[in-house]
């Protein structure tokens, strides 16, 4: 596996494959990697002949310093589990390297954008379209990656695609969880003991309000006060949002039709980190 930390070596190695056929496989992360992260790469290796994993904690997708300060960043472990994954490239690039100059254009996902993370997080996805944007030009990829962990972040890079006409395949892959059920992700290092205890009573909350979508009668309303029945058990956990939305528009729902899929999801800080984790049950 090769490790390319500038715009420049990228682009010349994608046109490289490009020009000799090669079916490119792009996985947009963080770092930190876990078995969640690698479970795409694993996925994209076998659908692709070339695998380009990115590494790099976007700055424009932060809207807190301090979130964006201790976001865990370790890029040589990280690339000593890629390769074993089937990762060809390891794309490393600075903050300098993606962001040689402040970005001008603004993405606006309208409602899309207006719930859940995209409400909390002003101007999160605004980073995350801007940064998407120049990782799908900068690999060409034919297939991209993403986990459903981030339910609404597909839905905006899948609104992306269509609108600017990306020439790739969004590939969504399901939340990969600890056996406690805990949905994996990066943020998880920075549970400490107690709150590592408490976390798995999130997808608690999911699997009871996933039980009552299917329950005859149910109402979203009654879903809602399912899983925030489970949130209240444990007081160390500060909920932020709990949604009923559809899966596909993500906005809230008063009421649903027979076969929806309906998307319950969350976000709550357990011990000052915030997670967030969702479930996708058809109504
Ligand atoms: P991140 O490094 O957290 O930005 O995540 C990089 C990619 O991995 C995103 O598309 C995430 O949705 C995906 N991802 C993160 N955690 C998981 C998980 N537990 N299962 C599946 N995909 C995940």
């Amino acid at each position: 596996m090769e490790i390319l930390n500038t715009v420049a070596a990228l682009h010349a190695r994608t046109e490289m494959w490009r020009r000799e056929n090669k079916r490119i496989g792009l996985v947009p992360t963080m770092g930190a990697l876990h078995e969640g992260h690698l479970q795409l790469v694993r996925a994209a290796a076998q659908e692709c002949d070339v695998v380009v994993t990115s590494i790099f904690v976007n700055p424009t997708q932060f809207n807190n310093a301090e979130d964006f300060q201790l976001y865990p960043r370790l890029p040589e472990a990280d690339a000593t589990l890629l390769a074993p994954a089937g990762c060809t490239a390891l794309f490393l690039p600075s903050v300098a390297e993606m962001y040689p100059q402040p970005t001008v254009l603004r993405f606006d996902f309208g409602a899309l954008e207006r719930v859940m993370e995209g409400a909390h997080r002003p101007g999160h996805f605004n980073g995350v379209a801007t940064v998407v944007s120049k990782l799908f030009h900068l690999s060409s990829p034919h297939r991209a990656y993403f986990g459903q962990k981030d339910l609404q972040q597909v839905a905006i890079v899948r609104q992306l695609v269509a609108d600017l006409s990306f020439n790739l395949e969004l590939v969504a892959f399901p939340t990969v969880r600890e056996a406690d059920g805990l949905a994996m992700s990066s943020r998880n290092r920075r549970l400490d003991a107690a709150a590592r205890t408490v976390a798995p009573l999130l997808y608690q909350a999911l699997q009871q309000a996933a039980v009552v979508v299917q329950e005859g009668q149910a109402t979203p309303a009654a879903v809602l006060e399912a899983a925030q029945g489970v949130l209240a058990t444990e007081p160390t956990i500060q909920t932020e949002y709990v949604e009923v939305v559809d899966a596909q528009t993500l906005q809230p729902l008063a009421e649903w039709q027979p076969g929806q899929a309906v998307a319950v999801c969350l976000a709550a800080y357990i011990g000052g980190v915030r997670l967030i984790d969702n479930v996708v049950v058809a109504r």
